[in-house]
């Protein structure tokens, strides 16, 4: 067997580091081909000295000629791609049999949807270019006969519980609903007076999982689990309302599928994203991945509890922008990713976040997103709004 090449976008973050992990354990299944970072030139450097990939890829191409110093006194031959293109050509490698799609954000979008354009197996971390795409993105998918594995926990789990020939219609399959679990985040116990104080640290502070820093925010307004049920809704053509979220502390449970015979197939194990990951890379075989075995007798209980829509809006407004349609997922994604950055400098209250997301969605309205150029376009807008707001909620802040 020859190794499979992978190329890792996004290779310096949360997910990137699980990945190479796993790759690491497979030798002889996996080689990897390429490596990308924002500007993290000495973590992506590092990572290239572990890997020996043939090209790493820098989006901030003011860190290009640093990048390419290190890996020359490191003695490597890597090549160095730069900026938003070179992130395109990274995914297009004609060497990467597959390709991680593990950037934060809509930055991941335009990659993500190159590497589908040109055929590889795609492994999806970045839910967003779901959120912000989902109509082009699936029709590019189908019109690729592309193998497109989710490597979001829920969606992995899901994908693990259905059956094989799930794009036949969920009614063909007899699958009834798709339930997601939520771990609830830090703040599930939380009083909503409590929540406007709270700090970055405390955000991300994850009780279960350990991850990036925009998506442990996600995780504590529970906007990760809209943006879920959206990237749900796009992967499985399943619709809204046959979409649920279940609050579930422990995280043991990944996600559930219901069939119209009354039998609920769930898929469990420790939150390690290693596992989703490892599936991913070796469907449809299975491969060692580094994670504890699960021990049920130590995990002892599973809870379920209902998700408040109210004390975490954010949940509602992912709903509602997908039953809007179009371009208001797009919006949603923006306003979220805005106020969060915002949030994360210290420049916004926790509480506010959904107050932005709102605002800005009721501001732009909705249109069609059958195109690039009109999601990119719409992304901006809502960016542009979003930012403007901020500016208002601040001072509303310093005068509160
Ligand atoms: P992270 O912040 O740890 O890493 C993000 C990666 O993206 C880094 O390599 C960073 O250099 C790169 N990046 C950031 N901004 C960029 C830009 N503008 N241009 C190019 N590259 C950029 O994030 P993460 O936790 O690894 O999450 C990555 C993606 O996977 C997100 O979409 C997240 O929602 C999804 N995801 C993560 C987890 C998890 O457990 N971490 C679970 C499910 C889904
Ligand atoms: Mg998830």
């Amino acid at each position: 067997m020859m190794p499979q090449g992978i190329a890792v976008l996004g290779a310096t973050g949360s997910i990137g580091a699980s990945t190479l992990d796993v790759a690491a354990r497979h030798p002889e299944r996996f080689r990897v081909v390429g490596l990308s970072a924002h500007r993290d030139v000495e973590r992506l450097a590092a990572l290239c000295e572990q890997h020996s990939p043939a090209f790493a890829a820098i989006a901030d191409e003011s860190c290009t000629s640093e990048l390419e110093m290190r890996l020359a006194t490191a003695g490597l031959d890597t090549r160095v791609l730069a900026g938003p293109q070179g992130l395109v050509e990274l995914a297009e490698l004609p060497d990467a049999d597959v390709v991680m799609a593990a950037i934060v954000g809509a930055a991941g979008l335009e990659p993500t949807l190159a590497a589908v354009r040109a055929g590889k197996r795609v492994l999806l971390a970045n839910k967003e270019s779901l959120v912000m795409a989902g109509p082009l993105f699936m029709r590019e998918v189908r019109e690729r006969g592309v193998t497109l594995l989710p490597i979001d926990s829920e969606h992995n789990a899901v994908f693990q519980c259905m059956p094989r020939d799930f794009d036949r219609g969920l009614d063909q399959v007899g699958v009834s609903r798709v339930l997601l679990t939520a771990s609830g985040g830090p703040f599930r116990e939380a009083s909503v007076d409590s929540l406007e104080a709270v700090t970055p640290e405390q955000a991300c502070a994850h009780p279960n999982w350990s991850m990036g820093r925009k998506i442990s925010v996600d995780s504590a307004t529970l906007m990760n689990k809209g943006l879920e049920v959206i990237e749900a809704h796009w992967l499985f053509d399943v619709p809204p309302e046959r979409i649920e979220v279940v609050v579930h502390p422990q995280s043991v449970i990944h996600s559930l599928v219901a069939y119209t015979d009354g039998s609920v197939l769930a898929q469990l194990g420790n939150p390690d994203m290693r596992t989703p990951i490892a599936h991913a890379m070796a469907w449809p075989e299975r491969i060692e991945a580094g994670v504890a075995p699960l021990d049920l007798l130590e995990v002892a209980r599973l809870d379920f509890q209902a998700a408040d829509k109210v004390q975490f809006p954010c949940l509602r407004l992912a709903y509602d922008a997908l039953g809007a349609g179009g371009t208001a997922t797009t919006v949603l994604n923006a306003a979220n990713e805005v106020a969060v950055a915002a949030f994360l400098d210290d420049c916004l209250a926790f509480t506010a976040i959904p107050g932005v997301i709102e605002e800005t969605l009721a501001a732009l309205g909705v249109a069609p997103a059958e195109d690039l150029d009109t999601v990119v376009a719409w992304d901006q807008q809502a960016r542009q709004h979003a930012g403007r707001l901020l500016t208002r909620y601040a001072h509303r802040r310093r005068t509160a």
